[in-house]
C-alpha cells in the first residue's frame, strides 16, 4: 500500500451508507443486523466488483489467448495480491483462494494429513468451531493419529499450562482458532505459535473472526497456515483463503485433481503444477475472488484502531446493560475479548429469546454456533450470541436492549 495515503476519518453514519442492506427493514422495523459472526454485509464497492466482472469482463481464467480472459486473469491475479499485501504474506502464491475457512481447514488436513503418520499427534482446542474439529477427527482416523484437545476454563481462556503438557515430540500440528465465534476469546496465538514451533509442530490458525476486527500479520506471526472466509470480511460467500508457507505447500501432495492444477498431463503419469495453481483446481469462484479483493481494499482503507475501539465500546455497552437483567449470564469473559456477547438467562430457551427479537427486526443467533463441545462445557443448549461489525451504532444497542427487556417480560 501506498505509505502516505490518507486513512478515511472513522464516521459510523458515513460508513453505514456504503452498506446497502443496512436500510432495509424486515416486518416493517428497520433491520438491526447483530449476526456478523456468521455472517458481514457487504458495501457497495463490493457488490459493484461482482456486477462489473459478470457484466463486462466474464471470462474464464489462466488459459485464454484472448482480451477478456487476460483481463479477469488479472483481476483475479491483482484480488490476491491485494490480500497478500494486506496480510503481510511475503509472496502470492502463498495465498491459496478456497471456498471458506471450512475448505481452507480441510485442504491442510488432507493434504499436509498426507505427510503424517501412524502415533503422530495433532493439537486443537476445546473452543474450536466444528470445521476445526471435524477435519481432524477425519485425517487422525485416516492416518491413525492422535487428536488431542486443550481444555478451557470458566471465562472461556484457553489454559495454556495443559497446552504445554499436550506437546511433545510427536505433535506434528497444532490447529487452534485466534477468536471464538462464540465465546469471542482472542487466544494468544503468537505464544501458541511459538511454542508449537519449539518442538517442531506447525501451526494452523483459524482466522475466520479475526481479520474483521484486528489487522493480522503472517510474517509477524510466523504462523504455517492461516484460513479465513469471504464472507466474514464484507467479501462474497463460497470465496476463502488458505495462508501457507510456500516451503510447506510446496512439499504437500495436491489436494483435488482436475485442471489448473497440473503442468503435464499423461495417462502414465502427470506432473503438477506451480503454487498457487497446485491447490487450485478447476474454474475458480472467479468473481467471488475479485469480490474478495475489493472487500479487503475497502476495510484496508479504515481506520483499524478506530474500528477496534468502536466495537469495544459496543460490546462493552452491551454487557454491561444485559447484566442489569436479572438471570442473565454471559457466556465468554475472557481476558482480551472480542466484540462478540454470548449470553444466557435463567429459565428462558435461547431460541424464544431469539425469536421474539426476530420479530423486533433485530437479527442475532441462537443455538450451539457449530460449537457444540463449548456448550457441553457449561452445560447449556445454546446462547444468544450478539456480534457486531464497525457498522453497528449504540442507538442500535438501545433499541436492542430495549427489545430484549419487553421479551423477557413476555416469557416470564
Ligand atoms: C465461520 C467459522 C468457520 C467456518 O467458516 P465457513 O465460512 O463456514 O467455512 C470456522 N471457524 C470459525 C471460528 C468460524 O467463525
Amino acid at each position: 500500500m501506498i505509505e502516505d495515503q490518507k486513512q478515511m476519518p472513522f464516521d459510523v453514519n458515513k460508513i453505514r451508507d456504503d452498506f446497502p442492506l443496512l436500510k432495509r427493514s424486515v416486518y416493517g422495523k428497520d433491520l438491526i443486523y447483530l449476526d456478523n459472526g456468521a455472517t458481514s454485509q457487504k458495501p457497495q464497492v463490493v457488490i459493484d466488483a461482482i456486477n462489473e466482472y459478470y457484466s463486462e469482463n466474464n471470462s474464464n481464467i489462466h488459459r485464454g489467448v484472448h482480451y477478456l480472459s487476460q483481463l479477469a486473469t488479472t483481476q483475479y491475479e491483482d484480488a490476491r495480491k491485494i490480500i497478500q499485501t494486506y496480510i503481510n504474506a511475503s509472496l502470492p502464491e502463498e495465498v491459496l483462494f478456497t471456498k471458506g475457512t471450512s475448505d481452507s481447514i480441510n485442504l491442510v488436513a488432507f493434504s499436509f494429513g498426507e505427510t503424517l503418520s501412524k502415533g503422530d499427534e495433532v493439537i486443537i482446542s476445546a473452543m474450536e468451531h466444528h470445521s476445526n474439529i471435524v477435519p481432524w477427527q477425519m485425517m487422525c482416523e485416516r492416518k491413525e493419529c492422535t487428536l488431542r484437545v486443550v481444555p478451557i476454563d470458566e471465562n472461556g481462556d484457553l489454559i495454556l499450562e495443559e497446552f504445554e503438557k499436550l506437546l511433545n515430540n510427536r505433535t506434528k500440528l497444532v490447529a487452534v482458532s485466534h477468536i471464538s465465534n462464540s465465546l469471542g476469546t482472542i487466544n494468544p496465538v503468537k505464544t501458541i505459535i511459538d511454542k508449537a514451533h519449539a518442538v517442531g509442530a506447525k501451526v494452523l490458525i483459524d482466522g475466520a473472526q479475526s481479520i474483521q476486527h484486528m489487522k493480522v500479520d503472517m510474517l509477524e506471526l510466523d504462523c504455517d497456515f492461516y484460513a479465513f472466509s469471504g464472507h466474514k470480511v464484507f467479501g462474497p460467500t463460497g470465496v476463502g483463503i488458505l495462508y501457507g508457507k510456500k516451503d510447506i505447500l510446496d512439499n504437500m501432495p495436491p489436494y483435488q485433481g482436475g485442471g489448473d492444477m497440473i503442468a503435464k498431463v499423461t495417462f502414465e503419469k502427470t506432473t503438477y503444477n506451480e503454487l498457487p495453481h497446485k491447490f487450485e483446481a478447476g474454474t475458480p469462484n472467479i468473481s467471488g475472488g475479485i469480490g474478495l479483493g475489493a472487500a479487503i481494499k475497502y476495510f484496508s482503507e479504515l481506520d483499524i484502531e478506530a474500528i477496534h475501539s468502536h466495537e469495544q465500546e459496543l460490546a462493552g455497552y452491551t454487557e454491561s446493560k444485559l447484566m442489569e437483567f436479572p438471570g442473565m449470564k454471559i457466556i465468554g469473559t475472557a481476558k482480551e475479548k472480542t466484540s462478540v456477547v454470548s449470553f444466557v438467562v435463567d429459565g428462558i430457551h435461547p431460541f424464544d429469546l431469539g425469536t421474539l427479537l426476530d420479530k423486533q427486526g433485530i437479527a442475532v443467533r441462537t443455538g450451539h454456533h457449530c460449537t457444540q463441545p463449548i456448550m457441553d462445557f457449561f452445560e447449556i443448549p445454546g446462547t444468544i450470541r450478539a456480534s457486531f461489525a464497525f457498522y453497528n451504532t449504540m442507538e442500535e444497542i438501545d433499541i436492542f436492549i430495549a427489545a430484549v427487556e419487553r421479551s423477557l417480560n413476555m416469557l416470564r
